[in-house]
């Protein structure tokens, strides 16, 4: 067979050669040891918590060693895209965090290394197709679905691999006047590597995450050029990442299996293989069976990036989580370097976890406590602000019209030795401080047992009389410790503990009709703060309406 006239005859047009793309493409010029990764997403509109930790780890290779991260679209599945995704996806990795040094972007995109989408690098996979024609490592396969089918019918009665192989590739060997014949007759075709695989031989490959692996060859004759003279994933991923000199291929474990195939395919090319790093999928302890499994789409919210968005999760909290379950040793250093810049950790690969990674919401809900424990209260306000413009424009009105109070909210027991670590995310923090409108202002707790309905009223009653705003915590509450003694309960709870039936209740059940009273609720933020927060006029209002009660 005259390969040459047969490259001729399928990619007529395609006058271009690897040499040329080499040449076009060169090495980087990076320092030694600079990493060069690539987040390459399907544009399925859908973009979950495992993209970000995968773009994270690319985002940190390459930047804690002086490379380049850059964003390629692996379009080449037309079933799956949707229009707009990558706008949607820019938007929530940069929301995130993420930012890439090329690749697409908004405007298109921009870098040396380009086309970064796949849909328009046809003319590149040709050329690569072409060269492996020339060469006899490639060839094409007419058969039609029918055919497969049939095959596959076949080998399952016979329980053997399914697959293109063997006796089963059968258009491996037509003459050029078969090939010839059927192009003329309007056949369509695709491309199948010609594998010189042997399923007894193992090679080794390295992973930077799981080590050297050992794997059986390929010996199927995979497709690489689809019908539409596109590529299938496999080609794309070498010439590209070839191409792009991408040196660490960051993807899922589910790529593994598909290794061989990468392997051989780079070697057909004469190419060097990229270190791998298979990183795992995310799995969560199932709420029902208490067993680990993978996220679901279906199942859990949580999995979309969407979710953190809506809850109004700090992006740095989450991806300080992130961090936490992509380098084992992140937690260790975020103690010992709690002001740190994340950027400062020196992030590996081989730091990452080859075995289903636990994703924990309340461990996620840890680590936001946190985060925002480090924040000023401006900046809680300004992201709440952010967030409820997005989400609850309602609010949005509200946060804007009290922003003064709202700064003052947030600053309760902020900074010093021990801050208080008790806002997670908006939908909660909102949650958290509503009783400080008079609208989202609800009795959320139980009046206590100990005091009846009429000693609560004349608590309340004596509490109004004697309240003053301009008492200071302590004048305040021996007011408070006033009204226990007069009425029966005792100042010290330990009196009260020792000798119950001595007092009707104590102290704390006192200040907790009052405070239950100005919050609604039976734990708060230091009582007295709260009110010199809310001012007299709110105060009166919530003890006389509790009063009717
Ligand atoms: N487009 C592939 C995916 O979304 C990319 C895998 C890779 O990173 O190579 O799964």
């Amino acid at each position: 067979m005259d390969y040459d006239k047969l490259a001729e005859l399928l990619f007529p047009n395609i006058t271009k050669t690897p040499e040329d793309y080499e040449k076009e493409y060169p090495p980087r010029d990076l320092p030694e040891g600079a990493m060069v990764t690539r987040m390459a997403p399907s544009p399925t509109g859908f973009i979950h918590l495992g993209n970000l930790y995968g773009a994270l780890a690319d985002e940190r290779l390459a930047h804690t060693t002086g490379g380049v991260c850059f964003l390629r679209i692996e379009d080449t599945d037309e079933k799956r895209e949707v229009e707009g995704a990558v706008p949607v996806l820019l938007d929530t990795l940069s929301y995130f965090g993420i930012s890439f040094d090329e690749g697409a972007n908004k405007d298109g995109e921009s870098g040396a290394y380009g086309p970064y989408t796949q849909s328009k690098r046809a003319e590149i996979y040709q050329a690569m197709v072409k060269h492996l024609i020339r060469q006899g490592k490639a060839y094409p396969c007419f058969m039609t679905e029918e055919e497969l089918d049939e095959i596959r019918e076949e080998q399952k009665a016979a329980k053997l691999d399914p697959g293109i192989y063997g006796s089963y590739a059968r258009h491996r060997d037509l003459t050029y006047e078969e090939v010839e014949a059927r192009i003329k007759a309007g056949e369509e075709f695709v491309i199948r590597l010609r594998s010189n695989g042997d399923a007894s031989r193992y090679f080794k490959v390295s992973d930077a995450i799981r080590g050297t692996i050992s794997m059986p060859e390929n010996v199927q004759d995979v497709v690489i050029l689809k019908k539409t003279g596109l590529p299938t994933y496999h080609f794309a991923h070498v010439v590209d990442d070839h191409l792009m000199r991408t040196t660490h291929v960051v993807r899922g474990e589910e790529w593994m299996a598909s290794v061989p195939i990468h392997v051989q395919l780079f070697e057909a090319m004469g190419w060097p293989v990229p270190v791998f790093c298979h990183n795992t999928v995310l799995m969560k302890i199932d709420e029902e069976t208490g067993q680990k499994r993978k996220l679901s789409k279906r199942k859990d919210p949580e999995l979309s990036l969407e979710y953190y968005k809506k809850q109004g999760y700090f992006p740095e909290a989450v991806r300080e989580y992130l961090m936490t379950i992509l380098n084992s040793d992140y937690e260790e250093w975020r103690i010992a370097n709690p002001d740190a810049d994340y950027r400062t950790f020196a992030f590996s690969p081989s730091k990452m976890s080859d075995s289903g990674t636990l994703f924990d919401l309340s461990k996620l809900n840890d680590v936001s406590k946190d985060v925002l424990a480090r924040k000023s209260a401006e900046e809680i306000y300004d992201f709440m602000t952010g967030w409820a413009e997005e989400y609850h424009p309602d609010l949005y009105r509200l946060f804007t019209e009290n922003k003064d109070m709202l700064l003052k909210v947030f600053d309760i027991d902020r900074g010093g030795e021990k801050p208080r670590k008790d806002l997670v995310y908006a939908e909660q923090i909102f949650e958290f401080i509503k009783y400080f409108f008079d609208d989202h202002f609800v009795y959320e707790s139980e009046w206590p047992a100990e005091v009846s309905a009429e000693d609560r009223r004349e608590i309340l009653r004596r509490y109004i009389e004697g309240y003053d705003p301009s008492d200071d915590n302590q004048a305040w509450f021996e007011k408070i410790r006033g009204i226990t003694a007069d009425m029966g309960y005792a100042v010290k709870p330990k009196d009260f503990k020792k000798d119950p039936d001595m007092y009707k209740g104590h102290v704390g059940h006192v200040s907790g009709v009052v405070r239950i009273a100005v919050t609604g609720r039976a734990s708060s933020p230091d009582l007295w703060t709260v009110q010199q927060i809310m001012g007299p006029d709110m105060v009166r209002s919530r003890i006389e309406k509790a009063m009717e009660r």
